[in-house]
């Protein structure tokens, strides 16, 4: 198996609650390195393009309010499996219904404000990574 990458976001919530730290130490636990990293706080119309797959849905309005509330972290994860570790890592979106021992599950406020966000697949990674970062901010973090 090769090594994939994945894009993780630790969303305004896990900012604001100061889990920074404690959740890059889960990535780096669970054996995911990270590739790149950055700190950025999305306008409105920012988080409407990242989350545009979930424009008709009812939740997308409060949704984007709440990403764009304050800084985010944006990470590339880089390991084995990289994309279906972090899921796991992070547990259900909803955090009444997250395994113990997940982020969603510790932290985890609601539906909505749930700590983090991971790529679900290779193709949605891809598209995700490319909305924060260049090919060289990866490869000059890891020459
Ligand atoms: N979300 C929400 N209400 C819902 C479903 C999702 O507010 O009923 C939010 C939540 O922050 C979630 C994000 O929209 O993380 C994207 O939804 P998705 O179904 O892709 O969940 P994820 O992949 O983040 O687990
Ligand atoms: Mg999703």
């Amino acid at each position: 198996m090769t090594a994939q990458h994945t894009l993780a976001m630790i969303k305004p919530d896990g900012v604001r609650k100061r889990l920074v730290g404690e959740i890059i130490g889960r990535y780096e636990k669970a054996g995911l390195q990270v590739a790149t990293m950055k700190m950025f706080h999305m306008t409105k119309r920012e988080a409407e393009s990242f989350y545009k797959v979930h424009s008709d849905k009812s939740f997308f309005d409060s949704l984007t309010d709440f990403m764009s509330s304050g800084p985010i972290i944006a990470l590339v994860l880089r390991g084995e499996n990289a994309i279906s570790k972090n899921r796991e890592l992070m547990g259900a979106t909803n955090p009444k219904e997250a395994v113990e021992g997940t982020i969603r599950k510790a932290f985890a406020s609601d539906i909505e404000k749930n700590i983090v966000h991971g790529s679900d697949a290779p193709e949605t990674a891809e598209k995700e990574i490319r909305f924060f970062f260049s090919d060289l901010d990866i490869l000059r973090s890891n020459p």
